[in-house]
């Protein structure tokens, strides 16, 4: 599947938040959004008022651009998630929290999504002793991933294990970092999923129109 590849701090400066998409220098003073808090162009500092569809507009965009994943595969999600039971945005932030790239992150093994993304394809993850290089891969409860021997001598590896106390945690996640392995406990908590803030609802909205 194929992914973004143009600048990411154009996108948390568009999205008015940090999407925290670089990993460490998210937490660092170079972080575009903390230097530059308006969006990106010639009319970036100009007064706007957004429209209620571009209220929603916004909110899937940026909730799309925090997980890394386009908009064919984004609204994929969104009508899976319509045909399950459960409210449709938790179900849709469910699925993309359950994605084996961000499951890789949350674990602290990839700094950002992209970076765990790429350990991945790179076939760098073992999902229950198996090599499994999809980044959409949907994890279940009782999944067992762990990286590879050679991964876990990688520094980019290595330096996002000593940062990931800075980040979220996940608490329907165990992760035992110092041996490179995590399993999955159950279903994503949606307590959890609080930073950036997502209101989901405004994503259902926008699909629904
Ligand atoms: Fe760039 Fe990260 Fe700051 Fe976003 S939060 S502007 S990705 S450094």
């Amino acid at each position: 599947m194929a992914r973004y590849i143009g600048p990411v701090c154009k996108l948390c400066r568009r999205e008015g938040m940090k999407l925290y998409l670089k990993g460490e220098r998210c937490y660092s003073e170079k972080c575009a959004y903390t230097r530059r808090p308006y969006p990106p162009g010639q009319h970036g500092q100009g007064r706007i008022k957004l429209s209620e569809y571009a209220v929603r507009l916004r909110e899937k965009q940026k909730v799309r651009r925090i997980y890394g994943v386009l908009e064919r595969q984004f609204s994929g999600y969104f009508q899976e998630a319509n045909r399950r039971k459960g409210r449709t945005g938790e179900e849709m932030l469910g699925l993309l929290e359950r994605r084996l790239d961000n499951v890789v992150h949350r674990m602290g093994f990839g700094s950002s999504r992209a970076e765990a993304r790429q350990l991945v394809r790179h076939g760098h993850v073992h999902v229950n002793g198996k090599r499994l290089d999809i980044p959409s891969y949907v994890v279940r409860a009782g999944d067992r991933v762990e990286l590879t021997e050679g991964a876990r001598k990688f520094k980019s590896v290595l330096a996002s294990i000593g940062g990931a106390d800075k980040r979220p945690v996940a608490s329907w996640i165990d992760v035992d970092r110092a041996a490179f392995t995590g399993a999955i406990k159950g279903a994503p908590i949606r307590e959890d999923l609080n930073e950036p803030e997502i209101r989901e609802q405004l994503v259902v909205e926008y699909y629904s129109r």
